[in-house]
């Protein structure tokens, strides 16, 4: 889909303003953003690129803290056509090494304290250096605001690329996958639409930028609509409830649901501005979302995406919102079940591997032709690796992935069946539920539960309160009681670690 002649995300992000002096980002300090001050600035930063030797299809790399020059940088780097490769601030340089040989970026641009390490490893594929710091200070900013403010944005077709995203990688390598233009524009119409969003609307913008849903999710979808973005540099519970007042939207991922639900500042009143709040990234539980509508009146809206594919399904913004269920394929995407041995499609109800084709979905990962091949099926179909079903309202159920399936005595164990009877107990918080080595049964499985401070729940209560709930090879085999579950950036819980943890539990 394209409605202007270049179809560089850049123009179909900004052409035809009808006001440039709207509000477009606001900072807790003060800071006001206008439009017209962002194109302005994303314009210097597209000639400070082109000036340091980006050309259209090179990759620029930013390990960056969020800022608002951060943001400037992406949408620099698409307006210059080059391609906006963003790195998780958490990454050693020991990473970095992986990420940069891989992308071959023609610039990077990091935290002043990192240039010495990561310059050296820039250095290896003749990539330049430029830096930005937290407080938005560096030599890319100071490039910046001496530069002029016009630029003729760079035309790029639908299928070029915008951005190249690598996945978190908890099994192998970690893949880059390439996002073009039209990938980026289609989804964000299309949730613009779906959840309804104005130039009235103001959203609480409290995730990181470095990942799918803070930059494309988040800040595409608030830029298409006009509407403005409060950025705040991280998750701060009290701030955002305080913001509530003023907002109207939220996007998170469920960890802020949970620890937002621990404020006795959370109330029917605080949130009545709000006109919609939005969970993704990972699984919301289903006793959050009903403890959430308790507290608030508000229904949380949980959507279903990941960075191969932007955006999949959504609760309905008007009709039911269902807790546990991501919703129905958004218009124009089509998502399916299949059987993951034969790939043939399943019937409504029947758990099998989740396939997505649409507009949203990536070109491939870079460089890596043979991956991209296995993860396609021949009609064009991504296999995601998420397990799950679509019931006959045609609400679509993750199970969890692919790679989390535990097979006990050869049969398939589904972790989110198990987790989610644990987790329907008194005391508990929340389990997972993982596969470890077995000699007889091939995997035990495994559940770790996080209980309420005092709650008497124990293995054998847990244990006690299945039995006759679950057949008997879906039973846990051990159960532990953590304090916590091991969490990424975006609230997934990572298995990979549990298994590791847990690893020799059953060895003889
Ligand atoms: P990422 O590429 O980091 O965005 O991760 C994508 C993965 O997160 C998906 O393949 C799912 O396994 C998971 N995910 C995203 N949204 C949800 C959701 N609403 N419920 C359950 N899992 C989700």
């Amino acid at each position: 889909m394209n409605t202007t002649a270049n179809a560089n995300l850049f123009c179909r992000l900004f052409d035809n303003l009808d006001d440039p002096s709207r509000l477009a980002i606001e900072m807790l300090d003060g800071v006001r953003i206008s439009y017209a001050d962002l194109i302005a600035r994303a314009g210097q930063m597209a000639n400070v690129l082109v000036s340091r030797g980006v050309k259209p299809g090179d990759r620029v790399a930013a390990q960056t803290e969020k800022s608002v020059p951060a943001l400037v940088l992406y949408l620099g780097t698409v307006r210059a056509g080059a391609v906006y490769l963003p790195l998780n601030t958490a990454y050693t340089l020991n990473e970095l090494d992986y990420f940069i040989g891989d992308a071959e970026p023609s610039l990077v641009v990091c935290d002043p304290a990192k240039a010495d390490g990561i310059g050296t490893i820039a250095a290896k594929v003749g990539a330049k250096v430029e830096t930005l710091g937290a407080d938005g200070k560096g030599s890319l900013t100071d490039a910046a605001a001496t530069a002029g403010a016009e630029f003729n944005t760079v035309s790029r077709a639908n299928d070029d690329l915008a951005a190249i995203l690598y996945t978190s990688g908890t099994t192998g390598r970690s893949k880059g996958a390439m996002l073009t233009h039209d990938n980026l524009a289609s989804n964000s119409y299309s949730l613009v639409d779906y959840w309804r969003f104005t130039k009235d609307d103001v959203l609480i913008h409290a995730l990181p930028i470095y990942h799918t849903h803070g930059l494309f999710v988040a800040s595409n979808v608030t830029l298409f609509a006009r509407a403005s973005m409060i950025f705040l540099p991280k998750f701060d519970p009290e701030a955002i409830i305080k913001l509530m007042a003023r907002a109207t939207v939220l996007m998170g991922v469920p960890t802020f649901y949970t620890r937002l639900l621990q404020s006795p500042a959370l109330t029917r009143e605080s949130t009545k501005h709000m006109r919609l709040f939005i969970s993704g990234s990972a699984p919301l539980l289903a006793d959050t979302h009903r403890e959430w509508f308790a507290r608030t009146g508000h229904a949380v809206l949980e959507r279903y995406g990941m960075t191969e594919t932007n955006m999949n399904t959504s609760n309905p913004y008007d009709g039911d919102r269902v807790p546990g269920a991501v919703g129905h394929a958004l218009p124009g995407v089509t998502v399916r079940v299949t059987d993951p041995e034969t790939g043939k499609e399943l019937a409504p109800d029947t758990i099998g591997m989740i396939e997505v084709k649409g507009p949203n979905v990536f070109k491939g990962y870079w460089r890596m032709p043979e991956k991209t091949k296995a993860e396609f099926r021949d009609d064009g179909f991504f296999i995601t690796g998420d397990l799950g079903k679509i019931d006959d309202r045609g609400y679509v159920h993750i199970l969890g992935r692919g790679k989390d399936l535990v097979i006990s005595g050869g049969f398939n164990v589904y972790p989110k069946e198990i987790e989610s009877e644990i987790d329907a107990m008194p005391g508990v918080v929340e389990s997972a539920v993982i596969g470890v080595p077995h000699a007889d049964f091939g995997e035990g499985v495994t559940a770790v539960v996080v209980c309420n401070k005092g709650a008497d729940v124990d293995e054998t209560s847990v244990l006690k309160a299945l039995d006759g709930r679950l057949a008997k090879f879906k039973m846990p085999k051990r159960v532990f009681i953590v304090d916590d579950l091991p969490r990424n950036a975006m609230g997934k819980v990572q298995k990979n670690i549990l298994r590791d943890t847990y690893a020799k539990i059953y060895a003889k």
